[in-house]
């Protein structure tokens, strides 16, 4: 009879890593289930209620080892049990207390102007979008780092983002993740469905949450969640079946945005997959919700021009209807109106909009931000040798293409790449090519770039053409 604390010991040294051990037959960690026993077979460990429930089994029934061993489910792991849970599925531990620091050090936590700063090197224009963002997520970390529960209690500052596609939402909350150095988990609230439906749990955004933090509870709750495409799950009007991915979703998420202990599912998008649960803190993530809020616009004109019909100083019948910055007037009104619900309102306060890119825009993000698109491209080419440059004229005329597109900043990514694949096909072919410049005509498909030998003579245009057909 082998000495089962020894291998048990011994287990435990095999298994000495910064994951918690899971009970094979709940699934549940150990910081949930209690103290885990380690069997002596293969790293399996049980949770001290599982165990019960086996004995009091074995107890109230003739004893049948097959069936007992059937219900533990240990058949159905091929191979070493202790290796099969994906680390996906496996929770990191909890540090010792006198490891842990404090969460957010308030000397640390950049000012607004600094955040701007940093949020300015990437993101072109925008600047009202980046001051309210830079402000609120001070603020946010700031009430992190207090943590007062005292009466003053400082409110959270989830955000709603409203903007039309490709105007950089998605980007600026990405740059502002990485430069704060918190996890971050972009949701699409067009996957999310009420419990039970077919679709993501409501929950499933804070897993994806845990998992950008490595199973880091502790991480995670102090992390950025964004959840895009908002204006998908407003409330569907004139439905007579229950509204499962519109009103349900929202009301779903109330909790969530307020803060407050889900159990959440570690590594699935659904708590009826067979994995560990476990339990994170909403209070101190940081939501932001962005949306396109397409009709919207309609919502706001009418209003305005309702209101501005009225009284001495009324307007012409349509003031309103070719202002490009109607967006910016957006009241709570006008979102409920729109289909969202007034609780899921109240609790983003800071609402604000960006503007859709001008051709402008679009040419400073091309070669403006710290990775600009065409310098990235520049690199490429320059680790062969060679000068790639851009004329002002083929910028202007790229910016012009992406704006016939309708998809903002996105397009230009696309152009660009079909752009260049000839010359990225063709330059690598001869080494005697020292410098490529993109003109006008090549983008707008009348002429070719313009190509200069290592030497100091310069190709003409139309030989250039000819090089690159
Ligand atoms: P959306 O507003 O639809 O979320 P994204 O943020 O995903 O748009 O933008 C798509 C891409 O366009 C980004 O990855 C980024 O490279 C570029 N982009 C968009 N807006 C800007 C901007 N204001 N400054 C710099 N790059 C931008």
């Amino acid at each position: 009879m082998p000495d089962y604390r020894e291998v048990d010991d011994e287990v435990k040294k095999t298994k000495k890593d910064d994951y918690e051990d899971i009970c094979y037959m709940c699934r549940r960690p150990e910081s949930v289930a209690g103290k885990l026993i380690h069997l002596p077979m293969e790293n399996i460990c049980i949770c001290p209620d599982c165990m019960e429930k086996s004995f009091s089994m074995m107890n109230s029934t003739p004893i049948n080892y097959e069936d007992i061993m059937k219900n533990m489910n240990f058949q159905i792991f091929p191979g070493n049990i202790g290796d099969s849970i994906p680390k996906s599925q496996r929770l990191k531990k909890k540090k010792p207390k006198d490891e842990q620091k404090p969460a957010i050090d308030l000397k640390k936590i950049m000012a607004p102007h600094q955040i701007k700063a940093r949020l300015d090197d990437y993101v072109i224009g925008q600047d009202y979008a980046k001051k309210v963002m830079s402000v609120a997520v001070y603020n946010h970390y700031k009430r992190v780092a207090t943590n007062t529960m005292d009466e003053i209690e400082i409110e959270k500052s989830n955000m709603l983002m409203i903007g039309p596609t490709g105007c950089g939402k998605t980007y600026l909350v990405r740059t502002l993740a990485r430069l704060l150095d918190v996890p971050l988990a972009i949701a699409d609230a067009t996957s999310l469905t009420e419990a039970g439906y077919i679709g993501d749990d409501i929950e499933s955004v804070v897993s994806k949450l845990l998992a950008a933090a490595d199973n880091d509870v502790e991480k995670a709750e102090q992390g950025i969640i964004f959840i895009d495409e908002i204006d998908k799950i407003a409330k569907k009007k004139n439905t007579m079946s229950r509204d499962v991915s519109g009103e349900s979703v929202q009301q779903g998420l109330l909790k969530l945005l307020e803060g407050s202990d889900v159990e959440v599912p570690v590594g699935a998008t659904s708590k009826n997959a067979m994995v560990p649960l476990t339990t994170v803190n909403t209070r101190n993530i940081l939501f932001i919700c962005g949306g396109a809020f397409p009709e919207l616009e309609n919502i706001i004109k009418s209003r305005l021009n309702k209101s501005s019909l009225m009284g001495f100083g009324a307007d012409l019948k349509d003031a309103h209807d070719n202002d490009p910055d109607i967006m910016s007037q957006v009241t709570i009104e006008d979102l409920r109106e729109f289909g969202m619900i007034p609780e899921f309102i109240g609790r983003l306060p800071v609402i604000f909009t960006l503007k859709g890119l001008d051709q402008d825009a679009l040419v400073k993000i091309l070669k403006e931000p710290k990775n600009a698109i065409i310098k990235q491209y520049q690199k490429l080419l320059a680790l062969d040798e060679v000068d790639l440059q851009f004329d002002d004229g083929a910028l202007e005329a790229i910016a012009r293409k992406a704006i016939k597109k309708k998809t903002g900043a996105r397009a230009l990514r696309a152009i660009i790449e079909e752009l260049m694949l000839e010359i990225m096909y063709q330059i690598p072919k001869d080494d005697n090519i020292g410098r490529v410049t993109i003109t006008e005509e090549y983008v707008e498909n009348t002429g070719g770039p313009l190509i200069e030998m290592r030497g100091v003579y310069a190709l003409e245009n139309k030989e250039a053409a000819a090089l690159i057909e």
